[in-house]
């Protein structure tokens, strides 16, 4: 492609809200544009990108044996009711109606779109397993959508759903999808990890992340030195808590909040009902940072506490407990907690309520959230609670546990037949007995691991693209366009580089300066650059290595061999 017929319009300008390298840089390399809260358009560039990892993700899951199909993105709410998740998904699931005053949903994930794709066209043990995958948006109305293409409203998923007649087959296909995520990963460049997760509001019991490693992340992982153990700070804490029942404290063990403290919290919680209130706050110390978690416990109506016997199935606790619920809500706004008997505390899972958790001491706070001052709450109750360490851990080897940053950029479930059951999607068992699907299910955050890329590989001048996601591989800079000598050389390198396989563009554009060209090439990061300028009469230009910044003289007739 050539520079002067492409719509690049790299700028300098920063929105204000870019905080992240990835962000910034894909505004001002004129990769995505924003047009709402969340909602980004992808342009020329963006487009190629994204559509690379979206080729990678393709080959390998037909590679590992999914089928692609395509869910509409708009579903009738009526499904979700048939699942139960139009009562518990909350306000990430963006409803509207039609013009007959129909319900409908934008899918934010598809596990009723293929329960019932598969529903009654699957009939016997004989026809599974099938794992079924789409690459196609998806609509959550996230609470805070920010950091760009990090956590969009609209966002790109891949998002696969596996069905087979019995537990192990399932965890057969959940291994190969972890060895098949790990190809995509390592495919795109990029340094990850697997770790295990909680299973949220998709529900299921085995689940497994996969992060992106990067300061900005806004997960904490727990990885250890000597071993492949890895787990997402939830899950290694929940794994810490049932091995050493790490403390809790119901807060009248420790203080008795005053009345004052409860109108605050009161107000704070915005209602005036009764409620029975029971805070645990949860220090952990992460590097000198303090991380608390805050739960609560109150009395709620029907939906809340839906929410919360959803958050326990969650758990996987024993029937016994979630039997005893005797209050159990989740606030508005804030990662909920359940309360259950006197003696036992339940973290609800932060994903229930999307990034609306609140944990003082991560990347962002509200501490003022409604108004209400949490530094109140914390004189209210508190009380240190060690954080994660060696030996907490019965799955790891007992070797050094260190905390790092990720972005979980894709997410795997053992899901069982909670949907299916919910949906009544049955088959016939070699026995000719009725059984519901055995489901798991499986997702990657495409248009997420554009700005991941970028997370991960970036400078204080812009982007640098991996191999398999880089726009282009090549970027012939002709100096000065208007001399036809520079301009010709140029096109011929263009098009022995085009002949041999490389993607190549090149900057033929005339009324732009040499520097202006260079800036564009660092800010667009392209692997490469050939300097196509005034050592031409000498028959050489120069080679840019945008990653090391090396450059390099190279004879004309040497140019593709050297970059290949
Ligand atoms: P998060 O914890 O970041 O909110 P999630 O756990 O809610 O993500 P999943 O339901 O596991 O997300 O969805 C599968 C994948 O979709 C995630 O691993 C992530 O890569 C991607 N994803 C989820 N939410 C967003 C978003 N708002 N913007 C971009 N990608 C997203
Ligand atoms: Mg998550
Ligand atoms: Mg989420
Ligand atoms: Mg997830």
């Amino acid at each position: 492609m050539k520079f002067s017929q492409m719509f690049i319009p790299t700028t300098k300008e920063t929105p204000n809200d870019a905080t992240l390298p990835s962000h910034q840089y894909l505004i001002r390399g004129g990769f995505i544009a924003q047009t709402g809260a969340g909602i980004y358009d992808f342009m020329p560039l963006g487009k190629i990108v994204l559509d690379k990892i979206r080729a990678i993700v393709k080959e390998e899951m037909d590679e590992a044996g999914a089928n692609e199909v395509q869910f509409g993105f708009v579903t009738p709410l009526s499904l979700w009711d048939e699942s139960g998740r139009s009562l518990t998904m909350g306000n990430e699931l963006l409803r509207f109606k039609d013009r007959k005053n129909g319900d409908y949903v934008l899918s934010p994930t598809n596990e009723e779109a293929v329960v019932n794709m598969v529903k009654n066209r699957i009939t016997s043990y004989r026809d599974l397993p099938v794992h079924l995958y789409q690459i196609n948006t998806k609509f959550r109305d996230e609470a805070r959508p920010r950091f760009g293409l990090m956590r969009g409203r609209e966002f790109l998923m891949k998002d696969g759903y596996s069905f087979h007649s019995n537990a192990e087959d399932l965890v057969r296909e959940f291994n190969h999808m972890e060895e098949t995520y790990k190809k995509i990963y390592t495919r795109l460049g990029l340094e990850f990890r697997v770790v295990e997760a909680d299973s949220g509001a998709i529900g299921g019991s085995g689940s497994k992340e996969f992060h992106v490693l990067a300061n900005s992340g806004e997960d904490t992982i727990v990885v250890c030195d000597s071993c492949d153990y890895g787990a997402n700070i939830e899950a290694a804490t929940r794994k810490a808590n049932k091995k050493e029942k790490l403390e809790t404290i119901e807060c009248e063990k420790v203080h008795t909040p005053s009345q004052k403290s409860i109108e605050e919290v009161n107000t704070f919680l915005g209602t005036d009902s009764y409620y029975s209130m029971k805070a645990v706050i949860k220090k952990a110390v992460y590097e000198e940072k303090t991380e608390i978690v805050v739960f609560f416990v109150r009395g709620c109506d029907e939906l809340e506490e839906t929410k919360a016997c959803n958050a326990v199935n969650a758990l996987e606790l024993e029937d016994a407990i979630e039997d005893e619920i005797i209050a159990a809500g989740i606030v508005p706004g804030f990662c909920g907690i359940l309360g259950i008997k006197e003696d036992i505390q339940v973290v609800v899972d932060n994903e229930l309520q999307g990034d609306n958790n609140l944990v003082i001491g991560a990347n962002e706070i509200d501490y003022h959230y409604k108004g209400f001052n949490l530094t109140t709450l914390e004189n209210v109750v508190y009380k240190d609670l060690v954080a994660v360490q060696e030996g907490d851990i019965c799955a790891c080897c007992g070797g050094k546990l260190s905390y790092t940053k990720g972005i979980e950029a894709g997410h795997i479930f053992q899901l069982g037949t909670k949907y299916s059951q919910a949906m009544g999607a049955n088959f016939l068992d070699e026995n000719g007995k009725t059984q519901p699907f055995v489901m798991g299910c499986y997702g990657i955050g495409v248009s997420r691991l554009v700005a991941a890329v970028i997370e991960q590989n970036h400078d204080e001048k812009g982007c640098i693209w991996t191999k398999e996601t880089a726009p282009f591989k090549v970027d012939v800079i002709v100096s000065n366009a208007k001399k036809d000598e520079e301009l010709e050389a140029g096109m011929k390198i263009y098009e022995d580089l085009k002949s041999a396989g490389i993607e190549t563009i090149i900057d033929d554009r005339k009324k732009e300066r040499f520097g202006f060209k260079m800036g564009d090439y660092e800010l667009l990061g392209f692997p490469y650059a050939i300097i196509v300028g005034k050592k031409l009469q000498d028959g050489l230009v120069e080679i840019a290595n945008r990653k090391t910044g090396q450059k390099t003289d190279v004879a004309i007739d040497e140019v593709v061999q050297k970059i290949e």
